[in-house]
């Protein structure tokens, strides 16, 4: 490895062992999309919290079509949201719909395509059905007292459907880590306005804004730094206040850079400065006590695929564990089918398309890997990441992987 340079691992571990989880807040169902659960969730009651019919058709007593066909005396209707206020005795149906209340005295329901209608009211069942037949059971997808899910769970989709359907209407959560993204270059330009000679769009805030986003923070400042002394440590003055600061640029070891400087004149400790990595070599991070709390400040490199490389190996897994999820569930071992050259040194990040395969992950490259080749992150799914002291990787070798997608 590099001299002076830690590794991937020994940086990801000085980044979680500065964080504090951030407090519990409730949270409404509807505003919970990509929060994460504080405490654990046990459902109150039985979900279906009811008998009910698996069918459109007739609630009905087995025995009574033992002997099929049948004509039995509709007596009452049951209706999803409508029970039927009718018994169910011998020799007796219950017309119903899917989702309705199985009526007492019933116990199986016949679907309506095995039925004619008979003569004044009467319906004949032509097939005999079981106790229990086209009947969803009270309890049959969640029992009173379940635990649903656990601290840390971050909720999607699926997630939201089954705490509303146990009825809750908020859940716990950990509070949104509040981030400011500044990126700095005096020649960004932001999307959407002429260029200037020599001049670049900025591409980092928006992207390194969606990354935290994505990991479930809520991003409260994102400006553009120009390269001056003065003018970085004012802003970063204004926005140490945050749970996290990432800036982008203007933090390695050029005569324009001055993001370091300013950091520490503001009071922000180093906690590492380089990492031996590629790319992603001139990362800083630092800790800012102050009062209510810790910040935590993120110094990435400029490249936009180095800052996105970096924000998802370091920035990302402290934006988890401030809202107390767990990062390394993303990792997963994978087979490289294809050659890679490398020299020992540093850690290889690759952006790589991964497939999911019957022997389990596949991950091959983009393409050119260069720090300047943003595209080489259009179609990556996932990071391959190539220890430090290894050579080139032959097609076929398993190598340790990070998926990139949400959640
Ligand atoms: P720096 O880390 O400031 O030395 O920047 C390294 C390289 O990344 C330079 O080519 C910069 O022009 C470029 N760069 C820095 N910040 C951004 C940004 N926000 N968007 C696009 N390119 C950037
Ligand atoms: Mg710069």
């Amino acid at each position: 490895m590099d001299q002076d340079l830690i590794g991937i691992e020994e940086a990801r571990r000085r980044v979680l062992g500065c964080v504090r989880a951030l407090p519990a807040e409730p949270v409404a169902l509807g505003d919970a999309l990509g929060r994460v659960l504080a405490a654990e969730v046990a459902a109150e009651a039985d979900v279906p919290g009811f008998d009910n019919s698996a069918m459109d058709g007739f609630a009905v007593r087995a025995r009574d079509t033992a002997s099929a066909p049948v004509e039995l005396e509709v007596v009452d209707e049951s209706r999803a949201g409508h029970p039927a206020t009718a018994t169910l005795g011998s020799g007796q149906a219950i017309r119903i719909s899917t989702g309705a209340l199985v009526p007492a005295g019933a116990d199986a329901v016949v679907r309506v395509e095995d039925t004619e209608p008979g003569p004044n009211g009467r319906v004949q069942v032509d097939r005999r059905v079981d106790p229990g037949t086209s009947v969803r059971r009270a309890g049959e997808d969640v029992r009173a007292g379940q635990v649903l899910l656990g601290p840390g769970a971050r909720l999607g989709p699926a997630e939201l459907g089954v705490l509303a359907s146990v009825g809750l209407g908020r859940v716990p959560c950990a509070a949104q880590p509040r981030v400011a993204v500044l990126t700095t270059g005096d020649e960004l330009v932001q999307p959407g306005e002429p260029l200037r000679p020599g001049a670049i769009y900025d591409t980092n805030r928006v992207a390194v804004t969606a990354q935290a986003r994505r990991a479930g923070a809520m991003v409260v400042d994102a400006q553009t730094l120009p390269d001056e002394r003065g003018a970085t440590t004012d802003t970063l003055s204004r926005v140490l206040g945050a749970d996290v600061v990432v800036v982008c640029g203007g933090v390695s070891v050029g005569p324009h850079d001055h993001v370091k400087d300013a950091l520490r004149s503001l009071g922000v400790r180093e906690v590492f400065w380089g990492v031996a990595l590629r790319p992603g070599k001139p990362t800083w991070f630092g800790v800012h006590e102050r009062d209510g709390g810790r910040g935590l400040v993120f110094g990435l490199p400029g490249n936009p695929v180095s800052a996105l490389v970096t924000f998802h190996l370091f920035a990302r897994p402290a934006l988890d564990a401030l809202q107390g999820a767990d990062s390394d569930r993303r990792r997963v071992e994978a087979v490289m089918d294809a050659d890679y050259a490398k020299a020992p040194g540093r850690a290889h990040v690759v952006r790589c398309r991964a497939e999911a395969r019957e022997d389990g992950w596949h991950v091959r490259p983009t393409g050119a890997q260069g720090s300047h080749v943003l595209t080489s992150m259009l179609g990556a799914d996932a990071l391959a990441l190539l220890p430090a002291e290894r050579a080139s990787v032959a097609a076929g070798e398993r190598v340790l992987v990070e998926l990139l997608g949400a959640g």
